[in-house]
């Protein structure tokens, strides 16, 4: 049996509700594409009737190749563990497994595969969640763009085509703290968005509590941007200068004026202030810090527990 075309690959955490009619809407995908197809699906150690379901499927239907997690590692980790899996020789078609990101769009974003696109992204035209979360990523998404050293493309997740070689890429890439869309658009090559309507999610809920989606954001900005250590210095800088012409202007008023200085309360509030701009100053560099902490040890990223798949796949080259 020879590889598969295209891979879609699927993290999933939890989404026994989800899970029935995610299949449904990949079979029939898969049933209409011209193309070979396999469906990658990872369990990140799902607490519910997930991985029972993943098991079945992946018993019963061999276009479907099941990745179990030892644990819960998160989003991203277990997207890494997909991409890692897949063996499609073409493209890579990454999606959500709660069907907020449309399977069917699969055959417009080959489209533009075979135009010479290496990434195929999506862009949200509009998204129908909460006021607040809309706000807060379209907040976020400018603010990362704005700071970014690498072009990252707003309103995009990680929902997107991409090919064998931007796969193989990424793989190479051993980042502790993944974000993988902004991997993805520091790869380069031809890269295009295409604009889709984002769908709420349909059963269950959003399986990003606010610490995951924070730790997220930070990724996005301490991965890709040096711009923090930059404002440091120049709140230094700021700072002295202040400095410099209150000193000047002390010296003036004793000795010209013989003015006797005061301002103990002024002097209490500055080193109040300071004091914190200096403490988000350390935690700032302890960020960077981290970063570097975590990926020194140079552990795996994930554990795989278990993987059920009836097709042997040929290894691809590299592996
Ligand atoms: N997910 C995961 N591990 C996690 C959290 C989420 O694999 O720790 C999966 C989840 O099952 C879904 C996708 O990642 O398929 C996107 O998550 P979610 O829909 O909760 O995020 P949102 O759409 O709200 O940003
Ligand atoms: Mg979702």
């Amino acid at each position: 049996m020879s590889n598969p075309q295209i891979s879609i690959i699927a993290p999933l955490y939890n989404e026994t509700e989800s899970l029935p009619r995610l299949i449904t809407r990949l079979n029939a995908v898969m049933d209409k594409s011209p193309l070979t197809i396999e469906v990658v699906l990872i369990d990140d150690g799902s607490r519910d009737n997930t991985a029972v379901l993943m098991q079945q499927l992946a018993l019963t239907d061999r276009r479907y190749q099941c990745i179990f997690l030892s644990r819960n590692y998160g989003h991203q980790i277990a997207l890494t563990a997909g991409i890692a899996s897949a063996c499609g020789t073409e493209a890579l078609f990454i999606i959500d497994g709660d069907l907020q990101d449309p399977p069917e769009l699969l055959t417009e974003f080959y489209q533009k595969y075979q135009e010479g696109y290496d990434v195929v992204y999506a862009v949200r035209k509009k998204r129908k969640e909460s006021l607040f979360k809309r706000m807060a990523y379209s907040l976020f998404y400018r603010l990362i763009r704005s700071i970014s050293y690498v072009d990252l493309p707003l309103d995009s997740g990680d929902f997107s085509l991409i090919s064998r070689r931007v796969a193989d890429i990424l793989k190479q890439m051993p980042e502790e703290s993944r974000f993988i869309r902004g991997m993805r658009s520091w790869i380069g090559f031809r890269q295009i968005g295409v604009e889709y309507e984002r769908d709420a999610r349909l059963d269950g809920e959003s399986k990003y509590s606010f610490g995951m989606l924070q730790r997220l954001a930070y990724n996005g900005i301490f991965n890709f941007s040096e711009y923090p250590v930059k404002i440091i210095t120049r709140m230094g800088m700021v700072t002295i200068s202040i400095a410099a012409i209150y000193l000047i202007q002390t010296l003036i008023k004793r000795f010209v004026y013989h003015d006797v200085p005061q301002g103990f309360t002024a002097l209490l509030f500055v080193i109040v202030l300071f004091s914190g701009v200096q403490l988000i100053a350390l935690g700032l560099i302890g960020e960077y810090v981290l970063r570097i902490f975590f990926q020194a040890k140079g552990r795996p990223l994930y554990v795989i527990r278990e993987v059920i798949r009836q097709q042997q796949r040929q290894p691809l080259p590299g592996h």
